[in-house]
C-alpha cells in the first residue's frame, strides 16, 4: 500500500495498520531527512484513510530506531539558531505531532534499542509495548544537545518531570523493568510484540482503555503548583550543577527547558524545547561531542575492517600474572576468549586469580552477572607455572616486569614454546618494540599490545607495529582487542609509542613550572578547570613516582633535545625521598583511607617544604597561562606524532588521547583543540612560550600551515 525506502504501511486484520521501520540496505533504522519525510507522508496517507481503526509502529530490524542520523548534524547545525529552531518546529508539527494526532489509537512495539528520536517516536504514540531485552533512553545531553522531537515535553508528562529530568540529564539507557516501573512503557512482552500491541488497540477501541485521555495528558500543561515547580526544578538545577561542570551546558539547558515548558500546552511547550535545542546545537561543546561520537565510529569501523581480514583468536595466553597480566586474563575470559595465565611464582598466580575473582564478585553483588556466569569466566582462565599449556594459543601477551633484560630473556623463551603462527605481543609501556624483537626468530609475528591500567576499565589498546611486524599480526591483534571490547589504535614504534610520548612532555612542562616555583596545587586546579579528570601532580601519584621517573628517562633518551631537563624534577626528588604516590600513601599529596575504605587525597605542607629545595623562589602564574603552557607542549608533541606517521589519521590521535588519558571530550582531542583555537593562533601562543625551551618549538610544517591559512588537519 505505502512502501518507501525507510518505512512502509502494511494492512493488518480488523482495519489495523502496521507502520514498519525497515531501512533498506542498512542494519539499523534512524531518523535522517529521508526517514522524517517518509514518516510525514505516511501520517498524511493514514489521515486520508477513514477506515483505519488503529496503528502499530514496529521495526523489522533487531533494534527499534537508534535515533537521529548524527552525520547530518554538522550541516544542520551550521545554520543560524533561528533557522534550526524553525526547522525543528516544522519537523515536530509535520511529523511527531501529526503522528500523535492521528484520529485512531496508536501503539509502539519497541522490540530493541530505542534511543533519542527512537524513543520520541514511541512517546508520540498513545501506548508502548516493550520487549524484555530492549533498552530505551534519551541520550542527547551526552552529545551536548537536548531532545528535539518533543522528548522533553512528552517524557515529562508521561513519567513525571522528576523522572524525566533524571533520564534526560544522565542520558542513560533504561531496561524494560525500569521503564515499566516508572510508566515509560505500558507492558513488557517476551518475543511477539504484535499480539499485545493489537490488544491495546482493541481495548482502546472498545472503550476499555481511555486512549484519548492518555493522549490529552501529553498535550496539556502538567498538573503542578507554582511552589511544587520551584522546589522540584531548584533541586534539579542544584543536582545538575554539582554533577556536570560548566563545560557541559546541555543537562542544565534540558532542566531549564522543562521548567519553562511544563505548565504550557503542547504547542507552546515544543516552542520552548526548540529554542533551547537550537541554542545547544550552536555550542562548541555539542560540536566537539558530536565529533567525538563520529570519531569513535570511524576508529571502530577502521579496526573492524582490519580485523575482518584475519582469522579470530580462539585461545590466548598471558605471561606474568601481576597487575596487568591479571587484568588482561580477566578481560579476555570475561569477554569470551579462554586464556592461559603463566607466572614464575605461585603467589603471582594466586594474586591474578584473586583480582579476577574480586572483580567478578563485584559484578555479582550488583546483580550484573549470575554465580554461574562468574564460574564460567573463571573456568576460562587456566593458571600455570609452566609453559606446556601455552603451546596451543594463537596469541600470547607478555606482561612481566618492565625490564629490558628480563623481557629479552622471556620473549625468545615464549616464542620457542608457541606454535609458528602464534603472535607474541608485549605489554611494555616504554621499551622499543624493535629492540625487543632483536632476539626473536619470527619478528614478523611480534608487536606491542599496550593496555592501560586498570585493564577492565580503560578502553584504549595501542597496537604497536615494529619495523618487521606483519600486516597479518597487526590485524589479528586488532581483532583480539576488539573481542576484548577495547578500542584498538594502531601506532608505529617509537619511544613512549603514542600516548606516553604525548603525555610525558606535558608532565615535563609541569615539572618545569614546579621548578620555576609555581605551586603544584594551583597547576592541578588549572588543568582540572581546563577539563582534565585530574591534574598532573595527582596523575603522577596515580601512575607511581617510580614508573613516572622511569618512563620520563626513556623519553629523555629518545628525545633529548626537548625531554631532557637540566634540573632535578619534582618526581625525581619525591622518588629519592620515597614518596611513591598512591602506592605508598605519599606523593605530591598524602593519601589515607576514610572510615568507608575510600582513599582520600590531602595536601601536607611538608611536601611543599621538601620540594622547596629543588624549586626557585615562589612564582605566581595565572591559571589561564598555566593551562596554555601545558597544553601547547601536549599538542605540539601530538602534531609531531602525526607528522612522523606514528599514527595514521588525526581522528586516531584525538580518540587515543580521549580513550587512553581522558582528554576532555568537549574539546574533541588535541588536534581538534588546535583547530578550534585556529592554527595560526596556536602557533602564536607556542611562540610566546619559546623562551622556555625546545618542547615549545613549533615544527616547520605546522608553521607553514599557520602561514597558509587554508590548511587543516581534518
Ligand atoms: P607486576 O610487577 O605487577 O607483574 C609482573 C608479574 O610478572 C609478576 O607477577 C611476576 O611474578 C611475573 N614475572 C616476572 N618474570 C616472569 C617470567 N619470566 N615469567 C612469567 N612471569 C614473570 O607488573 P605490571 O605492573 O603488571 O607490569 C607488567 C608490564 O605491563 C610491564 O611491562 C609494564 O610496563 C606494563 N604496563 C604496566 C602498567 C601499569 O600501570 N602497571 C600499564 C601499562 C603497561
Amino acid at each position: 500500500m505505502f512502501s518507501k525506502s525507510t518505512l512502509s504501511l502494511i494492512e493488518l486484520p480488523n482495519h489495523f495498520i502496521e507502520l514498519r521501520f525497515d531501512r533498506k540496505n542498512e542494519s539499523v533504522n534512524k531518523f535522517d531527512q529521508r526517514c522524517l519525510t517518509e514518516l510525514k507522508e505516511a501520517c498524511h496517507e493514514l489521515t486520508q484513510n477513514s477506515a483505519v481503526k488503529g496503528l502499530v509502529v514496529t521495526s523489522a530490524k533487531p533494534t527499534f530506531v537508534v535515533g537521529a542520523d548524527i552525520t547530518e548534524f554538522g550541516e544542520l547545525f551550521s545554520h543560524p539558531p533561528e533557522k534550526i529552531e524553525q526547522e525543528f518546529l516544522t519537523i515536530n508539527r509535520e511529523v511527531f505531532n501529526a503522528l500523535e494526532d492521528l484520529p485512531f489509537p496508536t501503539v509502539a512495539a519497541i522490540n530493541g534499542i530505542a534511543l533519542g528520536g527512537g524513543l520520541e517516536v514511541a512517546l508520540a504514540c498513545d501506548f508502548r509495548v516493550m520487549s524484555e531485552s530492549a533498552k530505551i533512553g534519551l541520550p542527547e545531553t551526552s552529545l551536548g544537545i537536548i531532545p528535539g522531537f518533543g522528548g522533553t515535553v512528552r517524557l515529562a508528562r508521561v513519567i513525571g518531570p522528576e523522572s524525566a529530568i533524571s533520564w534526560i540529564t544522565t542520558g542513560l539507557q533504561n531496561n524494560a523493568s525500569k521503564a515499566l516501573a516508572i510508566g515509560a512503557v505500558d507492558t513488557i512482552a517476551s518475543n511477539d510484540l504484535l499480539k499485545p500491541a493489537i490488544e491495546f488497540l482493541e481495548n482502546a477501541n472498545s472503550g476499555a482503555l481511555a486512549w484519548r485521555d492518555v493522549r490529552a495528558k501529553k498535550q496539556s500543561p502538567y498538573d503542578l503548583s507554582a511552589s511544587e515547580l520551584n522546589t522540584l526544578f531548584d533541586n534539579a538545577a542544584k543536582f545538575v550543577q554539582t554533577k556536570f561542570s560548566g563545560h557541559y551546558p546541555a543537562p542544565m539547558a534540558a532542566v531549564n527547558s522543562m521548567r519553562k515548558s511544563i505548565l504550557l500546552d503542547r504547542t507552546e511547550a515544543i516552542k520552548v524545547e526548540a529554542r533551547y535545542f537550537a541554542q545547544m546545537a550552536k555550542t562548541e561543546t555539542s560540536k566537539q561531542l558530536i565529533n567525538v561520537f563520529l570519531g569513535d565510529q570511524q576508529v571502530m569501523k577502521h579496526a573492524k575492517n582490519l580485523a575482518k581480514t584475519e582469522t579470530k583468536i580462539e585461545q590466548a595466553g598471558v605471561i606474568g600474572a601481576g597487575i596487568m597480566g591479571g587484568g588482561i586474563a580477566y578481560q579476555s575470559a570475561y569477554t569470551g576468549t579462554p586464556i592461559v595465565m603463566k607466572d614464575i611464582q605461585q603467589n603471582g598466580i594466586d594474586l591474578g586469580i584473586s583480582e579476577a575473582t574480586k572483580l567478578l564478585d563485584g559484578l555479582e553483588t550488583k546483580g550484573k552477572i549470575t554465580a554461574d556466569k562468574k564460574q564460567h569466566v573463571l573456568d576460562k582462565i587456566t593458571p600455570t607455572l609452566n609453559y606446556q599449556e601455552i603451546n596451543a594459543v594463537d596469541i600470547v601477551v607478555e606482561a612481566v616486569v618492565e625490564n629490558p633484560k628480563v623481557k629479552h630473556a622471556v620473549l625468545p623463551e615464549v616464542e620457542s614454546q608457541v606454535k609458528e603462527t602464534a603472535i607474541v605481543a608485549s605489554n611494555t609501556s616504554t621499551i622499543s618494540i624493535d629492540y625487543l624483537a632483536q632476539p626473536l626468530a619470527r619478528p614478523e609475528n611480534f608487536l606491542g599490545m599496550h593496555f592501560f591500567n586498570p585493564v577492565h576499565k580503560m578502553p584504549l589498546v595501542e597496537v604497536i607495529r615494529g619495523t618487521q611486524t606483519s600486516e597479518s599480526a597487526v590485524a589479528k591483534t586488532v581483532g583480539y582487542a576488539l573481542a576484548m571490547k577495547k578500542k584498538p589504535v594502531v601506532v608505529k614504534d617509537c619511544p613512549g609509542f603514542l600516548v606516553n610520548r604525548v603525555l610525558f612532555p606535558y608532565l615535563g612542562a609541569f615539572m618545569q613550572m614546579v621548578h620555576e616555583g609555581v605551586d603544584f596545587i594551583q597547576i592541578d586546579k588549572a588543568m582540572e578547570s581546563f577539563g582534565w579528570p585530574m591534574g598532573p601532580a595527582y596523575l603522577c601519584d596515580v601512575i607511581g613516582m617510580d614508573t613516572t621517573v622511569h618512563a620520563a628517562n626513556v623519553l629523555a633518551d629518545g628525545f633529548p633535545d626537548r625531554m631532557k631537563y637540566d634540573f632535578t624534577t619534582a618526581a625525581e626528588h619525591l622518588l629519592k625521598n620515597e614518596c611513591l604516590g598512591q602506592k605508598n600513601g605519599h606523593g605530591f599529596y598524602h593519601y589515607e583511607k576514610d572510615e568507608r575504605g575510600k582513599i582520600t587525597k590531602q595536601h601536607k605542607q611538608e611536601i611543599k617544604t621538601l620540594l622547596s629545595s629543588i624549586t626557585e623562589s615562589e612564582k605566581n602564574v595565572d591559571e589561564k597561562t598555566i593551562a596554555e603552557r601545558l597544553m601547547v607542549v601536549f599538542c605540539l608533541e601530538a602534531v609531531r606524532c602525526l607528522e612522523e606517521n606514528i599514527v595514521e589519521r588525526p581522528v586516531d590521535l584525538d580518540m587515543a588521547m580521549i580513550y587512553g588519558l581522558g582528554f576532555p571530550q568537549f574539546r574533541g582531542g588535541p588536534i581538534r583543540y588546535i583547530e578550534t583555537l585556529g592554527i595560526s593562533e596556536f602557533v602564536a601562543l607556542a611562540d610566546k612560550f619559546g623562551e622556555f625551551g625546545n618542547m615549545y618549538k613549533v615544527t616547520d610544517t605546522l608553521r607553514e600551515m599557520a602561514n597558509d591559512g587554508s590548511k587543516h588537519f581534518y
